[in-house]
C-alpha cells in the first residue's frame, strides 16, 4: 500500500529498512520487522571494522532466516551495503584501529564511535527515502548498553523528528529491543520464530568485540570475557534459567 501526499513522499507504511549489522540485536531485529512489515530491506555499514566477521555474517543469516517461516521469504528484500570508510578517518577506536579493548576514563568502551548511531540513522533514511520504506528498524537499546549516549531512546526520538523536518517525510524509527535485556531478546526470538531462530541467532551471528569466531559455545561465537561477549553469555544463561522454571 502506497499512501501519497500529505508530506509523506509516497512512502510504503508497511515497508522497513533494518539497520542490519549482522550480530545478536540487529539479527533479532530483522525477524521482529519481517514479522510486522510486507516489505523488508536490510543495511549495512562497512567503516573499515577490524573484525570483518561480523559483515561477513550478514549474508548467511538473511538466506538462512527465510527458512524460519514461508512468509518471511516473500517479505525480505535487498540488502544495501554502504562504505562508511571515512569513518575510520574522523574516529580512533579500537574497533577501527589495533588497539587493545579497554574502557576509558569516562566509563565508555574504547570501541565507542561517537555519534555513529546519528550517521547510520540519518544514511539509513536518506536510502530508505528513495526506495520508499516508511520504517526504519534498529537495535539500540538502553537496557544493559555500555553507555553509548546515541542508543538512548531521547537520541533516537529527537533524530526522527529532525530527519523528518529536514526530509519532508514521515518515517518511523523502531527499536523494539530499547526497553528489554539480552535474556529477553532471547525470548523474543523464540516468540517470533521458535527454537529455530534462537538456534540460526546463537549459532549464525557474531557480537565479539575481539573478533573471536572459531569455538561455537552454547551461547553462540565469542572470546567470551570482552564486554560484548559478557553481556552475551549473562543474557543466554538467564533465557535459559527463565525457559527452566517456565
Ligand atoms: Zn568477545
Amino acid at each position: 500500500m502506497f499512501l501519497l501526499g500529505g508530506g509523506d513522499a509516497g512512502m510504503n507504511d508497511k515497508g522497513a529498512l533494518v539497520l542490519f549489522s549482522g550480530g545478536q540485536d540487529s539479527a533479532t531485529c530483522l525477524a521482529w520487522a519481517l514479522d510486522r512489515f510486507e516489505t523488508v530491506e536490510t543495511v549495512g555499514f562497512d567503516y573499515g571494522q577490524r573484525h570483518r566477521v561480523e559483515l561477513e555474517c550478514r549474508e548467511a543469516f538473511r538466506a538462512a532466516v527465510v527458512e524460519v517461516k514461508p512468509e518471511w521469504s516473500e517479505r525480505l528484500g535487498p540488502d544495501h551495503m554502504l562504505d562508511l570508510s571515512v569513518l575510520g578517518q574522523v574516529s580512533e577506536t579500537a574497533l577501527t584501529r589495533d588497539a587493545e579493548i579497554s574502557l576509558r576514563e569516562d566509563g565508555l568502551p574504547n570501541t565507542f564511535v561517537p555519534g555513529r548511531n546519528l550517521l547510520f540513522f540519518t544514511l539509513a533514511s536518506t536510502l530508505a527515502y528513495r526506495r520508499h520504506l516508511r520504517h526504519l528498524v534498529g537495535g539500540m537499546c538502553e537496557t544493559d548498553y555500555s553507555g553509548y549516549p546515541d542508543c538512548r531512546d531521547d537520541t533516537l526520538k529527537s533524530l526522527q523528528v529532525t530527519l523528518n523536518l529536514g526530509m519532508g517525510s514521515n518515517c518511523v524509527i523502531h527499536t523494539p529491543l530499547m526497553w528489554i535485556d539480552k535474556a529477553a531478546t532471547w525470548a523474543m526470538a523464540e516468540t517470533l520464530g521458535g527454537e529455530k531462530l534462537v538456534d540460526l541467532i546463537r549459532s549464525g551471528t557474531h557480537t565479539c568485540y575481539l573478533g573471536e569466531h572459531d569455538m561455537l559455545h552454547d551461547w553462540g561465537y565469542g572470546c567470551g570475557s570482552c564486554p560484548s561477549c559478557d553481556l552475551r553469555v549473562k543474557g543466554w544463561e538467564g533465557f535459559n534459567a527463565a525457559r527452566s522454571v517456565a
